[in-house]
């Protein structure tokens, strides 16, 4: 019931002034004639639904909250519903909004599933399969549900948290998953939110959607903050006209001073690569290795091939290595040489590269178009040493030699180097 109910027509209310004037004192229980020459049959069907304070004196409740204290939460979620009416019109609006975003397709059909609640969580499988498992994988303190890992759960929320723009939608955390999605788009006034802030929020929520898997199907156990860092390369690639994958950069000054190599984030592999040219023989050897965010080693080459110049090497070692990312369906990707040049020219376009060189590196961006993001970054060659021996050797040896998981036992001095020194590599 909104309001105070409405008495009929021409009822006598003489004596009425409280609740408890509707109250039969000696039987504690609503006195049903004079409910029912006072008001509607479906006011009185709503008052005698009410079980009467006996004896107790009358006070106010708030009827926008379940216990009937006044809340300003309350107060703002109702404010908030008509700040965002989902008329048919608008719906329909939104939906093309959501398949408008500027973002890979995958993202985008995300965001329609949950904007209409089809996601697998907990709670809805639950309630069809009768799983006896609804809890939040993150938490495990509520039923999952759309509203509550996205919205509601501590976990994604200190996700959220790592974002400073992303703080304000929690202001909103009242609204419906699809009042929360409207307001990615427009504002409380009505205007169009910042350009790209909904790809922001929507390649959020993907990130910790494909977190809850791991944690669910994998068993993980990363914090909020791992998470963040995952993010983060993507959002740094969100230009208002560019997909998601198109660039990502690292400002190769800024790894100048760096003497010792990274791991790269949660949930993003990196491979280092390398060559090894000689201009006597024209011959070149190519090196890559490939780890995980604690340095696990994922997988190692050694390859031979025929180049005209350093620099086409360098082009040919970071085509190969987007070319195995590729082949081993890798998602995250940080692409590290020791070649300046090259990862200049990728990341700015800036700088020149001879032709044949230019011909590689287009042919690389092509191809990392299928990776879900790429960062190319620049270190320096005493940083790149795994990457570096593996091509000196496939330059001396003429050797094709692929490891996986076990790494090569004249590998392991350089690679407890590296290891001695990982640290999270936050972009
Ligand atoms: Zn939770």
């Amino acid at each position: 019931m909104e309001g105070p109910p409405t008495p009929l027509d021409g009822c006598n209310l003489l004596g009425l002034h409280t609740v408890s004037n509707l109250i039969d004192p000696s039987l504690g229980t609503w006195n049903s004639t004079l409910l029912h020459s006072t008001f509607s049959n479906e006011t009185c069907w709503q008052i005698e639904s009410i079980r009467p304070r006996s004896g107790l004196p009358d006070i106010r409740r708030w009827a926008l909250t379940k216990n009937g204290d006044f809340s300003v939460k309350s107060l703002h979620h109702k404010l908030n519903l008509h700040s965002f009416p989902l008329t048919v019109h608008h719906r329909n609006n939104i939906w093309h909004k959501i398949w408008s975003l500027k973002t890979i397709p995958r993202i985008q059909m995300f965001v329609w599933k949950l904007y209409n609640l089809i996601l697998p969580v907990k709670d809805y499988i639950n309630r069809i399969l009768h799983t006896n498992d609804p809890l939040c994988p993150f938490c495990d303190m509520h039923n999952e549900t759309v509203h509550h890992l996205f919205i509601d759960c501590p976990f994604s929320r200190a996700v959220w948290f790592h974002f400073h723009q992303a703080t304000h939608l929690h202001l909103h955390h009242d609204l419906s998953v699809e009042e929360w999605i409207s307001s990615w788009f427009l504002g409380n006034n009505g205007q169009e939110q910042e350009i790209g802030w909904a790809v922001k929020c929507a390649t959020i929520c993907w990130h910790i959607w494909k977190v809850r898997c791991k944690v669910v199907f994998e068993h993980v156990n990363p914090s909020p903050r791992d998470v963040a860092c995952s993010i983060m390369p993507y959002l740094f690639s969100i230009q208002p006209s560019s997909p998601i994958h198109a660039l990502q950069t690292t400002n190769d000054q800024t790894t100048d001073n760096v003497s010792y190599w990274t791991a790269p984030s949660f949930h993003v592999i990196k491979l280092n690569y390398s060559a090894s040219y000689s201009q006597s023989v024209n011959n070149v050897g190519l090196g890559f290795i490939l780890r995980d965010h604690a340095g696990r080693v994922l997988g190692a080459r050694s390859l031979s091939v025929a180049a005209s110049s350093a620099e086409e090497s360098d082009g040919l070692a970071l085509l190969t290595a987007v070319q195995w990312a590729v082949t081993l369906q890798l998602r995250n990707v940080v692409f590290e040489g020791d070649a300046r040049v090259i990862t200049r020219y990728l990341t700015s376009n800036q700088g020149t590269v001879g032709w044949r060189t230019k011909n590689l590196l287009d042919e690389t961006k092509i191809l990392a178009e299928s990776l879900d993001s790429t960062v190319y970054v620049y270190i320096k060659k005493n940083v790149n040493k795994v990457a570096s021996i593996l091509a000196k050797k496939a330059r001396i040896m003429l050797v094709d030699d692929t490891w996986n998981h076990q790494p090569p036992s004249f590998l392991f001095e350089s690679l407890n180097a590296d290891i001695q020194s990982v640290i999270m590599d936050v972009p």
